[in-house]
């Protein structure tokens, strides 16, 4: 099983119209500089209250994680290893950026700390649509950036973002086309997600016209040799992100930063969440609590704490493991939840099955082409009741 670290940096030169992330403009509460010493300070505050020490992705997500001085993400990296970490030589280390923010500079101390991996949020190449967005770059810069990665052969995921207000399917093909211009090793897709009444979810594409536009994306992207391994999310074989796998692999991962959440399956029952503060200044209290615990959760107060129950864990397990595309292994959830839980699943996935919303695979099943689209109805059905399982103690 891998173990990945997330370290969030929160820092964006402008707010995305549509962004509902924890994010700061540039410097406006604790300066970049202060911060990247924070996250040093979690670390080394923390790492002894970590068991496992085997790191196999290292992800700095945010934000705009590009904005920080790229010392500073070599310094993080450095520290990694000095608190106790094991990075192995062949872990994916992931850095979000966006267009026009990395330069040759910043690029040499990126490939310095170890990272491999670029996520890159072009989102759009119609600069129309960049505006409504209240997205900061514009789509030569986008360009730009995409021939600097390729240039140095560098691995790269895009980040599409489709469902925009007032855009057309031909609008749509025209950013697709575009971006097979380029060769992403993966892509995600992102269908535009506001609340109602919020002004970019006026004069948006019908809910079937939005369907119609993922099965477009899909059709191209196969055709490019860019399969779907997820349900929102895209690679060449064998650069699947090894990171965001295991938030759909009951894997543990540590996320650090103000408002990161983490997650281990071995403490507590059924396996533990947790979570660091949105707020700043309480952010700063508790990293700077006393380095010598050895007790993660010593640090944390009980509301950023959450051991699941036996039915969020089920619930979480089965959400999660079918959102890829191999589904779900009937034997690893025996082996985690027993054989009376294995029966209740798979008296639901029978179900299922014969209304052909999933399909047997080796191992276990999964989603079936015409559930995809509406997976969360299928996930409904996996959402376990307390009284569900009345044959656990919980
Ligand atoms: S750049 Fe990304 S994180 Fe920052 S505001 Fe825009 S969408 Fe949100």
């Amino acid at each position: 099983m891998g173990f990945g670290l997330y370290i969030h940096i929160p820092y964006c030169i402008q707010k995305c119209h549509y962004c509902d992330f924890t994010t700061f403009d540039l410097n406006h509460v604790v300066s970049m500089k202060q911060y990247s010493q924070l996250i040093m300070s979690e670390l080394r505050s923390r790492a002894k209250a970590i068991n496992n020490k085997n790191v196999t992705s290292i992800y700095f997500g945010g934000g705009t994680p590009s904005l920080l001085p790229a010392e500073d993400i070599l310094a993080i990296r450095n520290e990694i290893s000095a608190v106790g970490f094991n990075v192995a030589p062949d872990s994916e280390i992931t850095i979000e950026i966006n267009p026009g923010t990395v330069t040759p500079a910043k690029l040499d101390l990126y490939l310095e700390s170890g990272v491999n991996r670029f996520s890159v949020g072009v989102q759009t190449f119609n600069d129309a649509y960049l505006k409504t967005c209240g997205r900061e770059h514009s789509a030569n810069t986008s360009r730009e950036t995409l021939r600097f990665l390729e240039k140095n052969m560098l691995n790269y995921s895009f980040d599409l973002l489709f469902g925009l207000p007032n855009q057309t399917q031909a609008e749509l093909l025209i950013d697709l086309n575009e971006m097979l211009t380029f060769s992403p090793q993966h892509v995600s897709l992102y269908n535009l997600t506001v609340p109602m009444h919020h002004k970019m979810n006026a004069r948006r594409a019908p809910d079937e016209e939005q369907a119609e536009m993922f099965e477009i994306i899909e059709k191209h992207l196969t055709a490019a040799q860019i399969f779907r391994y997820e349900l929102s999310n895209f690679a060449r074989p064998g650069h699947e992100s090894k990171h965001n796998q295991l938030y759909w692999s009951d894997a543990p991962y540590w996320g650090l930063g103000v408002s990161a959440h983490s997650y281990t399956p071995s403490v507590g029952r059924w396996g533990t969440r947790y979570w660091n503060p949105t707020s700043y200044k309480e952010y700063i209290k508790q990293v700077s609590a006393d380095a010598t615990l050895t007790d993660p959760f010593a640090f944390l107060p009980a509301r950023q704490i959450e051991h699941l129950k036996m039915n969020e864990a089920l619930t979480d397990y089965c959400h999660t493991q079918l959102r890829m595309m191999r589904g779900l292994t009937i034997d690893l959830f025996e082996k985690k939840f027993g054989s009376e839980a294995r029966m209740l699943l798979m008296a639901k996935a029978e179900k299922l099955i014969q209304k052909g919303l999933l399909l047997n695979t080796a191992s276990g099943f999964c989603l079936s082409p015409s559930a995809l689209p509406i997976a969360n109805q299928v996930f409904f059905e996996f959402t376990f009741l307390p009284e569900e399982i009345a044959f656990s103690t919980h």
